[in-house]
């Protein structure tokens, strides 16, 4: 039955992906940062990393000529949703679109501005605590793309919304080889940051493979990794997404001083010597650690009681210690009101 259902979905022979960039005369803007995929069988591995796909709903971002969308048709995708910048693919990927028989809907726009709440049928739609839904996001983006979206992205899992009001989508996407490398960092690893505390608390991350820079078109400087993220049935930190993004970016300020350093970022000067100890007391955390020792779990502590702390005294959560030095508070004169609170 699958057999018959991938002979179905064979597509009519079409120019190759390079006679298409030859035929169109279309060179990689360097401005958008393009590096084209053409290796079948890098492609192919990219789309097997990313699970069955037979019948499924798949939003790819950046289709660019089509390769990696070509493959997705092949490997039994129900209907592909594509998001492309440059106006010079829009010839090529209707022409994948005709011989596709309707299968792929096209967008020409940015992916960062583009919400997917109504791109999938509503009857796909999943319960968050069930199985993924059969939806999946795909993408080759440049690197200068790919880091913004996967932290907006976050953000829309944490929210459930956008694409994640289906349910659990799960993504694969291509990133700079370090920054995949930062995106699945264990605790302690030299390359463990605050992008890999923002994408595991969420996810499920897995590093897939490399891909060497010379396989792309141009070949960029740097070789690619390819990332593949479960959102969790239940996220390890269940607050606001901006209140973590806040409480890690400050915590890792420092990353090699001991964590109290960094943390006391997010505390008006005049409460360090106080707040900062009962802090760390209440989240049971050794302050001494460094920030890429925290674990998952101690900066879901640390974050819970940074919102007590809010939650309690609302000025304390205005603070930024990158705010020009008028627009910041000392704390003065909170700390009558926080003596009562926490018997300092
Ligand atoms: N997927 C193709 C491949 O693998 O050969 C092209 C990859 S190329 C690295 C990145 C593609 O993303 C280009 O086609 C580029 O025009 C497109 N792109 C760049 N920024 C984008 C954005 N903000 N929104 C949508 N597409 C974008």
């Amino acid at each position: 039955m699958a057999k018959a259902l991938a002979r179905e979905m064979r597509l009519p022979p079409l120019p190759t992906v390079r006679d298409l960039l030859r035929l169109y005369k279309i060179r990689a803007a360097k401005k958008l940062s393009q590096n084209f995929l053409l290796d079948p069988r890098i492609i192919e591995r990219i789309v097997k990393v990313s699970g069955n796909l037979n019948g499924a709903h798949v939003c790819e971002v950046g289709p660019g000529p089509g390769g990696i969308t070509r493959a997705l048709l092949s490997a039994g995708v129900e209907k592909i949703l594509v998001i492309e910048k440059d106006a010079r693919f829009l010839p090529t990927l209707e022409m994948l679109r005709e011989a596709a028989g309707g299968r792929i809907h096209i967008i020409m726009g940015d992916v960062l501005s583009y919400n997917m709440e109504n791109a999938f049928p509503k009857d796909m739609k999943k319960a968050w605590e069930e199985e993924t839904p059969a939806i999946h996001l795909i993408g080759n983006l440049p690197f200068s793309v790919s880091t913004p979206l996967i932290i907006r992205w976050m953000k829309s899992v944490s929210a459930q919304n956008s694409a994640w009001t289906y349910g659990r989508v799960p993504m694969t996407l291509t990133f700079q080889k370090e920054v995949a490398e930062r995106i699945c960092a264990p605790v302690s690893s030299p390359q463990r940051c605050r992008l890999s505390v923002m994408c595991q608390y969420l996810c499920d991350v897995k590093h897939k493979f490399n891909i060497q820079g010379g396989s792309f078109i141009p070949a960029p400087k740097v070789d690619v990794g390819v990332v593949h993220l479960t959102p969790r049935k239940s996220p390890i930190i269940s607050l606001p997404f901006s209140l973590i993004e806040k409480v890690v970016r400050c915590t890792f300020h420092m990353r090699q001083k001991e964590c109290h350093h960094s943390f006391a970022t997010l505390i008006p000067p005049a409460l360090h010597q106080t707040l900062i100890p009962k802090i760390f007391a209440i989240a049971e955390v050794d302050p001494t650690t460094r920030p890429f020792q925290l674990t998952l779990e101690e900066f879901d502590r640390l974050c819970h009681a940074y919102n007590l702390l809010v939650e309690k005294v609302p000025e304390i959560g205005t603070y930024e210690y990158r705010a020009p030095r008028k627009e910041r508070i000392s704390g003065e004169d909170l700390k009558p009101q926080l003596e009562k609170l926490f018997f300092l």
